[in-house]
């Protein structure tokens, strides 16, 4: 290849630090200034420019221009600098541009996939030039993150949450296959936008729908094997746990909104534990909003209360409680209820208000996940902290606007006795002379390295013993320390070392439920993770 194209190829362009060999051997000469720098010097200025940037937009686009241009520097910069970085390449930054994605979208990251193309599907995935492709995270736009319906537009979130399979998982680029499946979008700001560069029709659903997903996974299957993992992001719940369900059992598929969600919480419950003392079935656990994320919590620690006391699930179901946007959820309501929320419908009379819930139920967990902001009130604290020495209290929903309560709201108004961790970050709060530490349950604790498990296995089938498995050793790594600061989830800065934790004890769950291909299973599994983590350390090329 000739060094200009050298240059312009992502996967190895390596900008002024081409050596002076490199620089003769691969006629780059003249093509590049004098100077020779070194990879650090180049992360050090890349991350100087993106701090110039006021507006959180434009640090996205800068890095996804460097993206293009060098994914090794992408890559390293995105390392080092995670806490800094990850809310530019993921949420919230991502939401924005999603929402923009028609005007700044410039060279496409992943794969489209339209109602137009039915019966193609497996011609277009062969478009793709990365033919090894180990996960896969698709879309189909109708509910991105908590902004709803952005269409194709939803794009910007599988790539960011495959640059995070690479970056916080060690995943190869290469092997991250970013897609959109495109039925169309009933947002009508997208129809009407002139720039909008999606299907400008309303969604298709029911068979329609059902039949381009049915052809799609079909497609992935056949060309990428048994092996590949599907990651279902963002799709509305009445799509996402039919999905789950229809496809458990034929491929490797994860729903990071239900169970990544589930996984992550439930390590913040177990560390929690830690704090407030007794074990999970000592518990009662109450919940706003019963979607995706809230009813996919539920389900794990009704699961693991179930394995440590022999119950059945059907019993340790009843310690959970939840309240949706017409009250709790009794069995009065049963034949009335979507699916996913009939396991939860308890005998109790009917209870519309959620402070009456509480009152009731008299909950020792409260977890916020319906979406919806300022819903843990004074009021609601208060009653937590009258019968709780310390109450736990997640406010799960995101954006911050969004969020139950701040988390000053929940030291000042719990006197400072609240265990608290949110969806969205919170500064640290000082109450009564004490720093309070509040932790962030952000599913990119589990997912790389739940993935990365899966891959280095080889394993076919996700079950949940392995959500377990995964929450368990993202727990494990708080240490006293983070406890004496009130933290129930470990720091950021040691995301990698984290995650292959995690990779280790989900590859050892499936070799022990007979569903890891890759055999004989290494000795020490977190050794073998560790080792399979891509670096993006420069090659060589001479
Ligand atoms: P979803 O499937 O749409 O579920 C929302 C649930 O909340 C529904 O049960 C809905 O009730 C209920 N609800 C909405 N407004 C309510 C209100 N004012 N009072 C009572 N209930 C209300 O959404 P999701 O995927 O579960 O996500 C929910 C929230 O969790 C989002 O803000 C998301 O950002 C956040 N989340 C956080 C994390 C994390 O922290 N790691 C992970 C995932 C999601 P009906 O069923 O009656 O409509
Ligand atoms: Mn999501």
């Amino acid at each position: 290849a000739s060094g200009y194209s050298l240059l312009r190829d992502p996967h190895h362009n390596k900008g002024l630090a081409f050596t002076e060999k490199e620089r003769d051997a691969h006629y780059l000469r003249g093509l590049l200034p004098p100077v020779v720098v070194n990879h650090d010097l180049q992360v050090k200025k890349m991350l100087h420019n993106i701090r110039q940037y006021q507006i959180p937009l434009q640090k996205y686009q800068a890095m996804m221009d460097l993206q293009e241009r060098n994914e090794r520097l992408f890559y390293k910069l995105l390392i080092e600098n995670v806490e800094e970085l990850l809310p530019i390449v993921y949420t919230p930054t991502v939401g924005e541009a999603c929402q923009k994605y028609g005007s700044i979208f410039k060279n496409p990251q992943g794969l489209f996939i339209s109602l137009k193309d039915k019966g193609k599907i497996l011609e277009i995935l062969k478009n793709w030039p990365q033919k090894k492709i180990q996960v896969i995270v698709v879309t189909d736009g109708e509910r991105i993150l908590g902004l709803g319906d952005l269409g194709c537009q939803g794009m910007g979130i599988p790539v960011g949450k495959l640059s995070l399979y690479t970056a916080l998982g060690g995943v190869r680029p290469s092997a991250c296959l970013p897609i959109t499946i495109d039925v169309g979008t009933n947002n009508e700001k997208m129809l009407n936008d002139e720039f909008y560069i999606g299907l400008r029709q309303r969604r298709a659903s029911g068979q329609e729908y059902a039949e381009l997903m049915n052809e799609f996974m079909s497609a992935v299957k056949q060309n990428y094997g048994e092996k590949v993992l599907i990651q279902f992001e963002d799709f509305a719940n009445h799509n996402a746990f039919d999905l789950l369900e229809k496809y458990r059992t034929t491929h490797l598929v994860f729903n990071d909104d239900i169970q990544g969600t589930a996984s992550v919480v439930l390590a913040g419950l177990i560390s929690a534990l830690k704090l407030v003392g007794g074990s999970l079935a000592d518990h009662r656990f109450l919940f706003l909003g019963a979607g995706e994320a809230g009813t996919g919590i539920a389900e794990l620690i009704a699961l693991e209360i179930s394995k440590q006391t022999n119950a059945p699930l059907e019993e340790t179901r009843k310690k959970v409680w939840l309240v949706d946007s017409k009250g709790l959820i009794v069995r009065s309501r049963l034949d009335s209820l979507q699916h996913f929320k009939k396991p939860w419908a308890h005998d109790h009379e009917p209870v519309n208000e959620f402070l009456d819930a509480i009152k009731t139920i008299r909950p020792t967990v409260l977890i916020g996940s319906s979406g919806a902001g300022q819903t843990f009130t004074k009021e609601v604290v208060e009653t937590m902290s009258s019968f709780n020495e310390k109450p736990v209290i997640l406010a799960l929903s995101n954006p911050t606007s969004q969020s139950e309560c701040t988390a000053e709201q929940a030291y000042t108004w719990s006197e400072g006795r609240a265990i608290f961790a949110s969806g969205s970050p919170f500064d640290p709060v000082e109450y009564n002379g004490k720093i309070h530490v509040s932790g962030q349950a952000n599913n990119a604790y589990i997912f790389p390295g739940f993935g990365l498990g899966l891959i280095i296995s080889g394993a076919i089938r996700v079950h949940d013993d392995m959500l377990l498995a995964a929450s368990e050793a993202l727990a494990e790594q708080v240490t006293q320390e983070h406890f004496d600061k009130g933290l129930i989830y470990p720091p950021f800065t040691s995301i990698r070392k984290i995650s292959a934790h995690i990779a280790a004890k989900v590859a050892a769950k499936a070799y022990e439920l007979g569903l890891a291909s890759r055999l004989p299973q290494p000795e020490n599994l977190v050794a073998y993770a560790e080792s399979c983590m891509y670096s993006p350390k420069y090659r060589s090329y001479r």
